[in-house]
This record gives C-alpha cells, structure tokens and sequence, in this order.
C-alpha cells in the first residue's frame, strides 16, 4: 500500500501577495498530511480521512465535479479530476485514507496539503511525470474551481517544493525560486495557534482578490500594469492618485509595500541581519492589520504582545489571518517568557486559550513507503 505525504506551511513574510504576481517567502512543515491509497479493483473512488466522520464514495465512470456544502472532498477531488483526464481516464477505483497533522483552517495550508498530497499520490500511480511546479499549479487550480477559493500559488508551490532547512523565495508570477537557508542560531520559530473563531472564508479572501484587480483596473487609467506586483513603490507613490477609493487604495498599499517588504528581508537574511528581519515582520503585520484589514482583534493581541517581549525578534500573522496563526522568531533563552505572557495577555482579552508549536521545517511532497 503506497503512502504519500506533503506538508503544510509557514509563510516568513510576503502575505496577500502570490495572487498579485509578487514574492512570498514560505517554508515547509515536518507535518502535514499523509495518504494512503490503494486500488480497489472496483468503480468508485471511497473517500475517508481521520481528521472528518464518514466516508465518500464517487464513481469514476460518470464526469467528476465538484460537491456541495464545501465537502473536504473537493480538495482531493480536484485534483484527481485533472490528472484523470490527463491519463484519459481511470482504469480502476481507488480507496484513499487521508491522515493530516496539520490543524485545519489554521492558516498552515491543511488544504494545500491535501490536495498536493493527493497530486503527487496520482501523477505516480498513473505515471504521468508531471514535475512539482505543474503539481502545484494542479492543486491551485483544484481549490479554485472544486473549493471555490481563488487562491495563489504559494501553499501549492511549498508544499511541493519546499526543503528542509530552507525557506523557498517564490516570484509568484514567473515561479522562479531560490532556496534560502535558515540559519537561526539560537532561534526558534514559533507558530501559536488563535484558535480563534474567526474564520477566513472563501467570501473574504475572494473579495479581497476583486479589491486588488480593481486597484490594477485604476492604475491601468494612467499606466497600464498587469498585476499589483508591476508597480514598485515609489511608481506607487507616483500614480495612487489614480485610485479614488480609500480602501482600494490601502489594498493596494499593503500589497506593494509588501513585496518590498518581502524583497528587503530575504536580503536581510542573507546577511546574516535578524533584528533587521524581525522589525519587517512586524511591519508586515501592521499592514495587514491598517491597510489590508485581515487580522483582528485575535491576530493584533498575540502579536503586539510577542513584539513587548524580550527576546522576541518579529512576529506577524501568517495565512490569510482573521483566525489561524501567527508565526514569530524568537530567542531560545526568551521561548518560555514568550509563551507565559503571550498566552496570558491572550486570555485576559480574548477569553481564549492560545496554543504554542515550535516549528521545524521539513521537505516538499513525497512517497513515504
Ligand atoms: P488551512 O489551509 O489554513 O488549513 P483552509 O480553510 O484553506 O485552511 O482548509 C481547511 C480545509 O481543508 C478543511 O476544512 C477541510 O475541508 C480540508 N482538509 C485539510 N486537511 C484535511 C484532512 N486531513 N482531512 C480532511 N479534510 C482536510
Ligand atoms: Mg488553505
């Protein structure tokens, strides 16, 4: 019985900015979701995961499409759609057990993880050969049409490419990468979960991508550009009088100045430069808090409140925002300091009980036995 895996992921910095065309900087997880699949010799495709109660059963002989009431099935089934029609056709059943350690909707892409599990699992049994890139682009086209989230290209991408002790610097329009390493002496990365009940739904996250095609439609009265990622900031400052609506124009704002943001601290990396890192992190989260309003009060409190602590180098939101994560980097020495006043300014303001991982990278996709 083959079992396949790919991992979730953190973004570093660069959010809200994969579907304008501009840089991200992510790194895989050492969790995510594995998938055991097996062929059945039958005509259906059974479904089952032991993150979710029951089991799905489809057939494979009349034409896929997507379910309703935002199945977790339509993840996988997006996928397995395309790749099946590519194979013209599948030859057999198949049952696929899904086993995810990834906390879902947390902003750590459970669903990209599914569904690039569920790409690789399939372009290997039906020994299609697609490379990791295409994958990708499969499992993105997968949540757009079978999810209905018109999302970019980062979490696929990170979930297929990603390697261990890297963070992958992703051009989000050409999809030409570089592995950057992380070396952070001394450092940890720590996810802490909101478990907030806030959810970034397909709605928000869909109009937040019309807000910015309708910045690029504004700016295109004065110069023409293709996507928010052609406007460098000072070309920003120079034509955003082009756009008269005031919360267009702060969308539009986050998502330049966040592409710089995401530029300037790879380089910051590369230097060996943290503290220079940290402040653009958190510069990131003030802009998505003010200009590009995805956080809330949730996101703001562990945030602000990592920032007062020493020993804390950044911390900003990660995902989507409203609910999930925020990732930070902090000391070791200031990890448990860290821990006890974040959680505990959480629950006086919130009422809620904040949870800590410390993050460990891992590797893109792959066959597991
Ligand atoms: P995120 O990607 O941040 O975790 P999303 O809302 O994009 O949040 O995706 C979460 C959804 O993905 C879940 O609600 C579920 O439908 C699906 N999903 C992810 N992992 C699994 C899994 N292991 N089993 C079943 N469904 C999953
Ligand atoms: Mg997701």
């Amino acid at each position: 019985m083959p079992v396949y895996f790919a991992p979730g992921r953190v973004n570093l910095i660069g959010e809200h900015t994969d579907y304008n065309g501009g840089f991200v900087f992510p790194c895989a997880l050492d969790f995510g979701t594995r998938l055991t699949v097996t062929p059945n010799g039958g005509r259906t495709l059974r479904f089952r995961s032991e993150n979710m109660p029951g089991q799905v059963e489809l057939p494979i002989d009349s034409p896929f499409k997507p379910l309703p009431d935002r199945s977790w099935v339509n993840y996988p089934l997006g996928c397995i759609a395309q790749l099946a029609e590519q194979a013209g056709g599948l030859d057999t059943g198949y049952d696929l057990l899904f086993d995810g350690n990834v906390p879902l909707g947390a902003g750590l892409s459970s669903s990209a993880s599914i569904e690039v599990v569920t790409a690789y699992a399939f372009n290997d049994l039906l020994q299609l050969r697609l490379d990791r890139k295409r994958l990708a682009l499969i499992a993105q086209q997968a949540e757009h049409t079978y999810a209905g989230v018109n999302c970019g290209i980062m979490d696929q991408f990170v979930s297929a490419c990603g390697r261990q002790d890297n963070a992958v610097f992703l051009n989000c329009d050409t999809l030409q990468f570089d592995y950057v390493p992380l070396r952070l002496d001394n450092v940890s990365i720590v996810l802490t979960n909101s478990h907030s009940p806030h959810r970034l739904d397909a709605g928000t996250y869909n109009r937040r991508v019309s807000e910015c095609r309708e910045a690029v439609r504004a700016i295109s009265r004065v110069r023409h550009i293709r996507q928010l990622a052609n406007l460098s900031v000072s070309d920003f400052n120079d034509l955003q009088s082009a756009i008269t609506d005031e919360v267009i124009l702060r969308r539009a704002r986050h998502v330049v100045t966040e592409i710089q943001r995401t530029r300037d601290a790879v380089t910051a990396l590369k230097d060996n430069d943290l503290a220079l890192f940290g402040q653009l992190m958190n510069r990131s989260h003030q802009s998505l808090r003010d200009d590009y309003e995805v956080t809330g009060i949730e996101l703001d409190t562990l945030a602000e409140t990592a920032w007062n602590v020493p020993g804390v180098i950044g911390s900003r939101m990660t995902g989507g925002g409203f609910g999930g994560c925020t990732v930070s980097l902090v000391r070791n020495e200031a990890v448990d300091l860290f821990r006890q006043t974040v959680a505990t300014a959480y629950r006086q303001v919130t009422g809620l009980q904040a949870e800590f991982y410390i993050a460990r990278t891992g590797d893109g996709a792959g066959m597991l036995s």
